[in-house]
């Protein structure tokens, strides 16, 4: 039986046979692609930064929500669509799409989407999803539909994009494009040939681009230490005026304040107890069933993690852990500033 070790392995080495559909836009720079980064991946480099959590459960939901996402198609259009394994262009064997869903062909189709359809299931963020809702397909979609397109012969495929938190769905259809399939297949081909012959492209010119911030060859390619820190993310609050939440949120400030003033007062008492136990290190309290002890002790061993980063930055990486996630529940004045 093969374990999960050994599919992961299978997977990476079916990964480095060729070109995706999902390394596309990194083969062109686009979006969150680095040329660089897709070559070291493709020859086998290992990573020096691991995804970050958030990213590895992004990766999850995509993963997880693709069956919804295609049932979902398959209402919204009416088409039928069907599961599929991976395609290699017989011209260009380095040339792969990992085939979502195939759509299958229509009774009456629209001129130009007869035949079997590709189908790209995706999940996308709120902000992104509105996105795509005004301005349409994004480049790096309409690259990696048209390489599948490539690879697969067929005459046209469909993107469908669901949004999780509210499931706002859309789909768009896309023609095969000759022309832009052309310049595809050069481009691709012509990494390739570089992949082939160790010939790794350059480095990204900005040194802030985010793609390094978030790349995970970053310290080896760059000093990461040398890489400004990451922006924090807009966060944006939702109003929400339902008398429930008011109370419960009313329960923890009237809690808060209590125990602000209980922690206040518990200070207070234990001077006291201390100015009243004078020189002596252990009193017992037999009315309260209590022992006190007044002893002195060392400072608490910590490691000093920023100077590690800063001097020892790939041994910092290599032994940092990140613990299990788990969510926290902050409460600040609405007027304070969210840092
Ligand atoms: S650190 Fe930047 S330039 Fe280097 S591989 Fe990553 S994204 Fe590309």
């Amino acid at each position: 039986m093969i374990t999960a070790d050994e599919l992961q392995e299978k997977w990476l080495a079916d990964r480095r046979k060729g070109i995706g559909g999902s390394d596309v836009a990194a083969v062109f720079g686009e979006k969150y692609g680095c040329p660089r980064a897709l070559f070291l991946d493709k020859t086998g480099v290992e990573r020096d930064y691991e995804h970050s959590e958030a990213d590895l459960d992004i990766f999850d939901r995509g993963h997880s929500l693709e069956p919804l996402v295609a049932a979902r198609f398959e209402s919204e259009t009416g088409l039928k669509v069907r599961r599929m394994p991976a395609r290699v262009s017989k011209a260009r064997p380095w040339m792969r799409v990992n085939v979502d869903r195939v759509i299958v062909s229509a009774e009456n189709p629209e001129p130009g989407f007869e035949g079997p359809g590709y189908l790209e299931c995706k999940t996308a963020s709120r902000e992104v999803f509105w996105d795509m809702r005004s301005t349409g397909m994004p480049e790096h979609y309409i690259l990696q539909i048209q390489h599948g397109l490539a690879v697969t012969g067929w005459r046209w495929g469909a993107f469908a994009v669901l949004e999780p938190y509210t499931f706002g769905f859309l789909h768009f259809k896309v023609k095969r494009d000759e022309r832009l399939i052309a310049v595809i297949e050069r481009v691709e081909e012509e990494f390739w040939k570089r992949v082939k012959a160790g010939d790794i492209p350059a480095k990204l010119e900005d040194f802030n681009d985010a793609r390094c911030q978030k790349c995970g060859y970053r310290l080896s390619c760059r000093n990461a230490e040398a890489l400004p820190k990451e922006k924090k993310r807009k966060r944006v609050y939702e109003p929400d005026y339902s008398p429930e939440l008011d109370i419960v949120v009313g329960n923890i400030k009237m809690l808060d304040a209590s125990i602000e003033e209980a922690e206040a007062q518990k200070k207070i008492e234990r001077q006291k107890a201390v100015i009243l136990m004078g020189d002596r290190e252990a009193v017992l309290v037999p009315t309260q069933g209590k022992k006190l002890l007044n002893s002195a002790r060392s400072g608490k061993l910590t490691w000093d993690s920023k100077a590690l980063d800063a001097e020892q930055p790939q041994l910092a990486a290599k032994y940092k852990r990140r613990g299990e996630a788990y969510s926290v529940l902050m409460m600040y004045d609405a007027a304070e500033t969210d840092e």
